[in-house]
């Protein structure tokens, strides 16, 4: 039971404030792969820039996720940027140089209702005009696509250009990037607030100093509404974790199509193995957070409540021991919890592997390699918010990724410069602003 490996990322330690830079353009608060390919853009485009990371980089979201690259199941209005994501996770290999096993292998989401179907409908009347290439399958398609299946299914969402990367590979390879191109990368340094001169942002105070900039990205991942929270601003953000595991290489299985059913799903990962985990059962424990803002996740929870187990257990008291208000003097809760690692949930991870025999007996000899846990933040219409804080001149967030956020991270990251910088934005991004949250 041990989170991923990653690809060694050659950070910086601080060992004496005075190793700490004085000065930089652009702080950026996290070492995640939004982070990292904000600051790939930066630095390629010669604007200073410093990341810090209060554990090891790509210690938490970025390294545990599934590696999915999906516009499948989007928002319409998140479509534009996966497309955008698209074209750069075609040529990250080339730009980062090293491989980062994207693989434009197709992803098919499995019906077993008429409503399953209904809803597939219902997205694809809704993207029709972004001509995606997704397509319904009937039964006898998926049977062509995806052989040796004995599951009964009604039908399949299937969008042939989306795909995967490999997470580990992917965020290292940026960091290492962005380090050649010139970004400094500093680990185990926690940021703890923000310094503002006359309201405008002017630097951070980490644990080991200050550091002045002119500008801050915040992407915090699932510390993001504790970080603003002390600052008076509220970042509606509730989390849900999620236990993921990989199995032993399997040559003899030719399905490179990322597939999601109702009660597991999996992908190839590039050593043969494959990724997996439990769709139809998430665990939900309390926070103070829920009762809080639970409210504005009544919507989500209509959909989710099938498959979200809400417990009150030890993390709520863990939680709140943390603590949400502190001071620039003070020790922080991203020192107490340089990386958050929660165990797995096992019995989900058995139960996935033992659905998905039982409709792909070729699976029968797939065993449980490893297994991990990991958290992710999720906002009440379940996109992020990267904008500029109006409230807070200086301040740009790319946070909230709600569980699908590696997939976009290219075209996010290089969006969140552009607004950061003041440059010609990627992409429109009013469906990503704070206002409407
Ligand atoms: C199990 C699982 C499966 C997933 N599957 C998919 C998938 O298939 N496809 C997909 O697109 N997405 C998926 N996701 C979501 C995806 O991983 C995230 O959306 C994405 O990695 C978010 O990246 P990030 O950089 O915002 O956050 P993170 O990777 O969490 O990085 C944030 C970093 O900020 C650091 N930090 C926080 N506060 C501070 C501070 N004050 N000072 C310094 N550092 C700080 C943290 O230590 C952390 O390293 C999944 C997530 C999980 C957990």
């Amino acid at each position: 039971m041990t989170a991923p490996k990653t690809k060694p990322v050659e950070a910086i330690q601080i060992k004496d404030a005075a190793d700490l830079p004085k000065k930089t353009t652009v702080v950026i608060i996290g070492g995640g792969i939004v982070g990292l390919t904000a600051a790939l853009t930066l630095a390629e485009r010669d604007v200073p820039v410093v990341v810090l990371e209060k554990g090891r980089f790509v210690g938490e979201q970025s390294s545990r996720n599934l590696g999915w690259i999906r516009k499948t199941n989007r928002a319409p209005d998140d479509v534009p940027l996966a497309v955008e994501s698209d074209k750069l996770w075609a040529k990250m290999n080339e730009r980062v140089g090293s491989e980062v096993g994207y693989r434009q292998a197709g992803i098919m989401f499995l019906g077993k209702t008429d409503n399953d179907i209904a809803a597939y409908k219902g997205w694809l009347d809704a993207v029709e005009s972004l001509e995606l290439g997704s397509k319904l399958l009937t039964p006898a398609q998926i049977d062509e696509l995806l052989p040796n299946g004995v599951g009964e299914w009604k039908g399949a969402l299937y969008t042939p250009s989306d795909g995967y990367a490999e997470p580990q590979l992917a965020a290292s390879a940026i960091a290492n990037a962005a380090q050649k191109k010139g970004a400094i990368l500093i680990e185990n340094c926690a940021v703890r607030t923000l310094s503002t001169t006359a309201g405008r942002v002017s630097g951070v105070v980490t644990e080991h100093g200050e550091i002045q900039c002119d500008n801050v990205l915040l992407a915090a991942g699932a510390w993001s509404r504790r970080f603003l929270g002390n600052m008076g601003i509220s970042f509606p953000t509730l989390p849900l974790y999620l236990s993921v595991f990989k199995t032993n290489p399997l040559p003899q299985i030719s399905i490179n199509t990322a597939v999601g059913a109702p009660n597991f799903s999996f992908r190839k990962h590039i050593d043969g193995g494959f990724i997996m985990m439990q769709r139809g059962a998430l665990d939900a424990p309390l926070t103070i957070d829920h009762l809080k803002i639970g409210t504005q996740f009544l919507g989500a929870l209509k959909h989710g409540k099938d498959v979200m187990h809400i417990r009150l257990n030890s993390v709520f008291l863990e939680d709140w021991k943390l603590g949400r208000r502190w001071t620039k003097e003070q020790i922080t809760p991203f020192e107490k919890v340089r990386t958050l690692d929660p165990s797995p949930n096992q019995s989900f991870n058995q139960d996935a592997l033992n659905n998905l025999k039982a409709a792909w007996p070729e699976f029968k000899d797939a065993e449980i390699e490893n297994e991990w846990g990991g958290v992710i933040d999720v906002t009440p219409d379940s996109n992020p918010v990267i904008a500029n804080i109006t409230k807070v001149p200086g301040l740009t967030v790319a946070i909230g990724f709600s569980g699908h956020g590696f997939g976009t991270s290219p075209a996010a990251g290089q969006l969140a410069a552009d607004l950061v910088m003041g440059t010609t934005p990627l992409i429109d991004p009013t469906p990503y602003c704070f206002e409407r949250l």
